[in-house]
């Protein structure tokens, strides 16, 4: 067969976001939805893993007379969803753990009778490892209720966002920890209020015992090993895909994750594009051997340099210039300044990319501080430096931010999965400042769509309805009415946006001549269906390249 003969799809619909500018998606939000899909395309030809033409059915079909049509009925095309800040490396484990997510077990009993069926299948002695446990959500497990389901099997229930994790008293004995034992610096072992130990393993407390890949020994939770870790990392890239997504941004990772990632690339087992952020704790080698933003191909790629400075929305310890209800407490700064400047100038002068995570005002201004130093003393055009997560905003941020060409990555789904919650942590005064995509847009500065899965769901369209509706889906509170965008915008921002974010807007996020055959066939489309159904539409396919990653 010719190779130069394309495939031509067609669908009931095709949202192309072709006449978009990169840097100005608020020209999207066209005020007329029907002129504008109008004058979409019917069809589009694939030639290899690029978008050859686009037009009519007629048109495409008289050109390329050979080509094949591959017809999607009903169904609605959009460009593949692109997730900026998600977290690969760090869940690739949890796909070979039970899965007590809210999502998957709804209550305690439900989650106590998942584990129970698994430790009746597991052999003696071995673990019995749960993740992604939300204990807000789903409620209190200790160790008491882990001993009735499990008095000899050893059994961890990892929390969602891994800070912590709960043992059961076959697991203490396993570990060697006992009521006399003394807590790690930098952890606890969590006790009940009549100070028994109720198994709670708190930061260090939980480090200390989970055994690195590598390591060997008796005090530990045996680990996954490498090999497991790509099995479980090839399951969560399928079920990425099954949820409509093309491309991430893994934004923490080890050298050992790209060798994980690399094999799978090897393989040609990665369906995913991805990119990746890695740990500024290991760029000095990376930097010593000249690799740097940009190192890789179109599937997978070294973005640039991840750095922290301040704490989280969900655990409150975000660093803000007005103190949280509390009025002693303004958050936590995890970073000096000086080693925040140091790293940033590094960086910023060998020409790679930095996100530094920053979620409070405070913490922004810090950022934006040493963005502006090295941008005025060491001339990098073009580079574009990203603010992780840059939750609360002002005036002043935005157009700083927008002065720099600064690009912000803010959480997508936290209103739609924490809801009214958000209302009484941050007060609803200072909500209509957070995820402040509304504002980004409107001040020209580029946003980017962001789950950080496992902290919020990694479904791009659960992010989607939250961008529109700044709903609860739980509670059906509103938080930050103000900050909605349309859903036009909210697409934009899934696709343009986080190309931006990684630099790779001339080939990714829209569906036209030239870029990149990704895209997502939807059962419904979302530019036009009631918003608070977005999160429920039906995934139908998912191509990258042009090839097909998922059928539903
Ligand atoms: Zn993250």
């Amino acid at each position: 067969m010719d190779e130069r003969t394309p495939t031509i799809v067609r669908a009931n619909s095709i949202v192309s976001q072709a006449r978009t500018r990169p840097g100005a998606q608020k020209s999207l939000a066209t005020p007329d939805p029907t002129a504008s899909s109008a004058l979409e395309p019917e069809a589009l030809a694939i030639t290899g893993e690029t978008i050859s033409a686009t037009g009519t059915l007629t048109e495409l079909r008289d050109r390329f007379p050979a080509a094949e049509v591959l017809d999607f009925g009903d169904s609605t095309i959009i460009p593949g969803l692109n997730d900026a800040h998600i977290h690969l490396a760090l869940t690739a484990g949890d796909a070979l753990h039970l899965d007590l997510s809210h999502e998957a077990v709804r209550d305690v009993p439900t989650l106590l009778d998942t584990i129970a069926a698994e430790v009746g299948t597991t052999s003696a002695g071995a673990w019995v490892k749960g993740s992604r446990y939300d204990d807000e959500k789903t409620g209190i497990v200790l160790r008491d209720e882990l001993d009735r389901i499990a008095p000899e099997t050893p059994v961890l229930v990892n929390h969602v966002a891994g800070h912590w994790g709960v043992v059961n008293s076959a697991g203490l004995r396993f570990l060697g920890i006992d009521e006399s034992s003394p807590d790690p610096d930098g952890g606890r072992n969590d006790r009940y209020s009549d100070g028994r130990l109720n198994g709670k393993l708190i930061e260090r407390a939980l480090m200390n015992v989970l055994m690195p890949a590598t390591a060997r020994g008796e005090r530990f939770i045996p680990g996954d090993t490498v090999e497991d870790l790509q099995l479980g990392a090839a399951r969560t890239i399928a079920k990425w895909n099954a949820a409509g997504l093309t491309s991430i941004c893994d934004a923490l990772i080890s050298p050992q994750d790209i060798g994980i990632l690399s094999a799978l690339r090897a393989d040609d087992a990665l369906g995913l594009r991805i990119g990746m952020l890695l740990s500024i704790d290991h760029y000095d080698k990376a930097a010593e051997v000249g690799i740097g933003s940009g190192f890789g191909d179109d599937r997978l790629k070294l973005i640039g340099v991840k750095a922290f400075l301040d704490g989280a929305i969900g655990g409150r310890t975000c660093l803000l210039s007005e103190p949280f209800t509390d009025p002693s407490y303004q958050g936590v700064q995890t970073t000096s300044t000086e080693e925040l400047r140091v790293n940033v100038e590094r960086v910023h002068t060998d020409g790679n990319r930095i996100g530094v995570h920053a979620n409070g005002d405070a913490a922004i201004r810090l950022v934006l501080d040493a963005f502006e130093d090295v941008a005025a003393r060491i001339p990098r055009p073009g580079l574009r430096h990203r603010i992780e997560h840059c939750s609360l905003i002002d005036d002043d941020i935005l157009n700083r931010m927008n002065r720099l060409g600064a690009v912000a990555i803010p959480f997508a789904g936290y209103p739609g999965y924490h809801g009214g919650a958000l209302n009484s942590w941050y007060g609803e005064e200072r909500m209509e400042r957070m995820f402040a995509h509304r504002s980004f847009l409107d001040a020209g500065v580029t946003v980017a769509g962001s789950s950080d899965y496992p902290c919020g769901p990694y479904q791009p369209l659960f992010g989607l309805q939250s961008l529109v509706t700044r709903t609860g889906v739980d509670d059906g509170i509103t938080v930050g009415a103000s900050q909605k965008v349309t859903a036009a915008e909210a697409l934009s921002i899934f696709t343009l946006g986080s190309a931006e974010a990684s630099g790779e807007e001339s080939y990714k996020g829209r569906l036209a001549p030239g870029y990149l055959a990704d895209f997502t066939v939807l059962g419904d489309n979302p530019l036009t269906i009631d918003p608070h159904g977005i999160a429920d539409i039906d995934v139908r396919a998912t191509y990258v390249g042009g090839s097909e990653v998922y059928r539903g």
